[in-house]
């Protein structure tokens, strides 16, 4: 859509005249400049993910959407554009800031959440812990491999009677001479069938350890999860071991216990708070052509205050989650962002996205439920993003604890 610009009011034209002419003007799709305050490499990676976004994910997502099935064609392009695995250094990673990998969730997702859901486990749920946790040997075999796309991971935490709490897991890792035998299953693991390695949290003996599992390991299936009204174009399995052997030379030496795969969810939820704000983006700026086009009783709906509150509404909530993804990335990048606040910023940002959306939907009537907009389907796409990677009930939780000292969980 074509931006419209914000005339300066008669007070700002009179005031600090220098500083004005320095600063950009806001705009509709970004009230805050916060244009201004990203740095040139930043903007290159934003606007590089944007145009690969607009040329070659928007034309297709939809009828992928309405299949259910994922754009593997678009990966190789994914990979080459070093998004894969983007923020970690070495081993043929990009080794970008947290920010660039930020704003490369933003537009990703502004496309698909699924989109933006193959690259956040594939980088921070598979490569991640092979990264932080894995042996030297570990890292050389999968990590190139894993940013060029040759290698697709996928990331199995959660179990089928075990979600939010996944210190209970019942999955045990049993040591027998130089396996491990793994009974699983695992369940909701994005990427599942299409990976040619699972990284597996199971219980041995001295806690929770990660396991990479190889496909075509005997013993070791995917099937994926059908019938989904969310994240349609994202593949979504159930992993199952049937006395399938794992070499102790695949356990990931380096972590033990909860704090592993706690560590790799931060990753994943960072980028799902930028994420979610290219979703919040897609529906805001859907929404706002809509209501400068669509004419009732006389006039564009964008002309009635109601639709006005609605998008002023849409605009802020947007600015805030933007300024708060980026204040985060901004720590992050200075090694001082905790987990915490990671927590806050994945249920604000969800949770605003999905009130956005649920509003722009309602600004589109009648064509708001179709997929010839985009906003039904970043809806129900949401719905997913609220629940997975914590859902908002146990990020509210996390914060609750913080902010009392009391933990609700036990
Ligand atoms: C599309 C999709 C992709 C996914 N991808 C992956 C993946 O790649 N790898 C992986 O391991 N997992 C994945 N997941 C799993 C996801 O992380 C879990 O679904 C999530 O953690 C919630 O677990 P659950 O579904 O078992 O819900 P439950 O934990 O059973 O929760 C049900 C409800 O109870 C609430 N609840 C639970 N405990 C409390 C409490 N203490 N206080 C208040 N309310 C509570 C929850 O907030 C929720 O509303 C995926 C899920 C989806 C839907």
């Amino acid at each position: 859509m074509a931006d419209s610009v914000i005339e300066p009011t008669a007070q700002t034209t009179t005031q600090h005249t220098q500083k004005r002419h320095a600063a950009p003007q806001p705009s509709a799709l970004d009230l805050y400049n916060i244009d201004h305050l990203l740095s040139e490499e930043e903007r290159m990676v934003r606007d590089t993910v944007r145009s690969f976004v607009r040329e070659r994910v928007l034309p297709i997502i939809g009828e992928h959407f309405e299949a259910g099935t994922f754009p593997r064609e678009l990966i190789a392009e994914i990979a080459q554009m070093g998004l894969l695995g983007m923020h970690l250094e070495g081993y043929g990673c990009a080794g970008l800031s947290a920010v660039c990998y930020g704003l490369a969730c933003q537009e990703l997702e502004y496309g698909d959440s699924g989109l933006r859901s193959f690259v956040s486990v594939q980088g921070s749920l598979a490569m991640f812990p092979i990264w932080a946790y894995g042996s030297e040997e570990q890292k050389q075999r999968w990590l190139p491999k894993m940013a060029q796309g040759e290698v697709i991971g996928c990331f199995g935490l959660t179990e089928p009677d075990y979600g939010s709490n996944p210190a209970g897991m019942l999955t045990r890792a049993v040591k027998d001479g130089d396996s491990y035998v793994v009974p699983g299953p695992k369940m909701w693991s994005t990427n599942g069938s299409i990976a040619a390695l699972a990284v597996v949290c199971a219980r041995a003996e001295d806690g929770i350890r990660g396991f990479l599992v190889e496909k075509g390991t005997p013993g070791f299936t995917a099937s994926d999860v059908h019938h989904k009204l969310s994240l349609r174009a994202s593949v979504t399995s159930e992993l199952h071991f049937e006395d399938c052997r794992i070499p102790a030379s695949n356990m990931l030496p380096n972590v033990r216990g909860i704090k592993g795969p706690l560590g790799c969810l931060d990753e994943a939820r960072y980028g799902i708070a930028w994420g979610a704000n290219g979703a919040a983006m897609a529906c805001y700026e859907s929404a706002l052509d809509y209501a400068k086009a669509r004419v009732q009783f006389g006039k564009p709906i964008g002309g009635f205050q109601l639709t006005q509150r609605k998008l002023a509404i849409m605009a802020t909530e947007l600015v805030k989650a933007q300024l708060l993804a980026l204040h985060l990335g901004r720590l992050k990048d200075e090694g001082l962002a905790h987990s915490t606040q990671v927590s806050l910023a994945k249920r604000n940002n969800v949770r605003e996205a999905l009130n956005t959306a649920r509003e722009a939907r309602g600004v589109l009537g009648g064509n708001g439920i179709t997929l010839e907009y985009p906003i039904s389907r970043h809806m129900n796409n949401l719905e997913s993003v609220f629940t997975y990677e914590g859902t908002d009930d146990i990020h509210t939780l996390i914060l609750g604890q913080a902010i009392t000292g009391l933990s609700a969980f036990s």
